[in-house]
């Protein structure tokens, strides 16, 4: 399982098993493209992205949201790295990029020490802003604000929380980890010119290793789910809402009353 599907599939494990679109559509591309061109010039100083075209409207963005990526992080902290985080049962951590069976995986962005022992992990994120609309409305979630992001860059995501956890396991850390999410959408236009957003949440060491539990859960869930698509008795178990918006499986049935 890779850690940016975790947004989805602490929503719904049925994600992870029901037959998913195949190849992206030409957004989720073009948002692909953007993420990495930004990566890239986050970590390089260099603008190369798929086309003259997006690199043109990067260096506007830069220019207009005044943004100087050597600010966005302190120097002396180490920028990108693969993880992985057994969710099987056997608790084991790896540097890998481990996309085996009963592993989690996936790369974050940038890693800190703060005042010497709170261990800090960053998280970059240029997908596109959805704000939380008004009570009322279908897509409205009560636990944030109104107008705030409402899926899935926050800074509570459970894939920076996995990165948190991974990275604490890795450095033997058993102090408080920072997680926070830098966020600097390519849409829409209002937001990819101004500053990006930095959003901050602290977790102790016990919240980590519940954090562990949970992901083995949704794995254990994710087996019975599959299981079930075998025909065997365990029943499918589905979790529909707003998320469904932004699930690839597309003919799941009961998506329907969400799309
Ligand atoms: S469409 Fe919704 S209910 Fe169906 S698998 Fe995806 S998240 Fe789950």
């Amino acid at each position: 399982m890779r850690a940016s599907s975790l947004p989805l599939l602490m929503k719904c494990t049925g994600a992870a098993v029901l037959p998913c679109v195949e190849g992206k559509s030409e957004a989720a591309e073009k948002a692909a493209d953007w993420g990495t061109m930004v990566h890239y010039w986050a970590q390089t100083g260099i603008i190369r992205g798929p086309n003259k075209r997006a690199e043109r409207a990067l260096e506007k963005a830069i220019e207009v949201a005044g943004v100087d990526r050597l600010s966005l992080w302190p120097t002396g902290g180490v920028h990108e790295g693969a993880l992985s985080i057994r969710v099987d049962g056997t608790r084991e951590v790896s540097r890998r990029d481990d996309d085996r069976e009963g592993w989690i995986t996936g790369h974050y962005d940038y890693q800190y020490w703060l005042f010497q022992d709170v261990l800090w992990i960053d998280d970059l994120k240029t997908g596109k802003f959805y704000p939380n609309p008004e009570p009322g409305d279908e897509r409205h979630i009560p636990d944030i604000a109104v107008g705030e992001n409402r899926f899935p860059q926050d800074s509570f995501s459970p894939q920076q929380k996995t990165y948190g956890l991974a990275l604490s396991e890795l450095l033997s850390h058993d102090g408080p980890v920072s997680v926070s999410t830098t966020h600097w959408p390519r849409l829409p236009l209002s937001y990819r010119h101004a500053e990006p957003m930095r959003s901050w949440v602290n977790y102790s060491r016990q919240e980590m290793l519940t954090h562990w539990r949970a992901l083995e859960l949704i794995y254990e869930e994710s087996c019975k789910n599959r299981r079930a698509m075998l025909g065997h008795e365990d029943e499918l178990v589905l979790r529909p809402g707003d998320h469904c918006r932004f699930c690839p499986v597309r003919d799941c049935f009961v998506r329907q009353e969400f799309a």
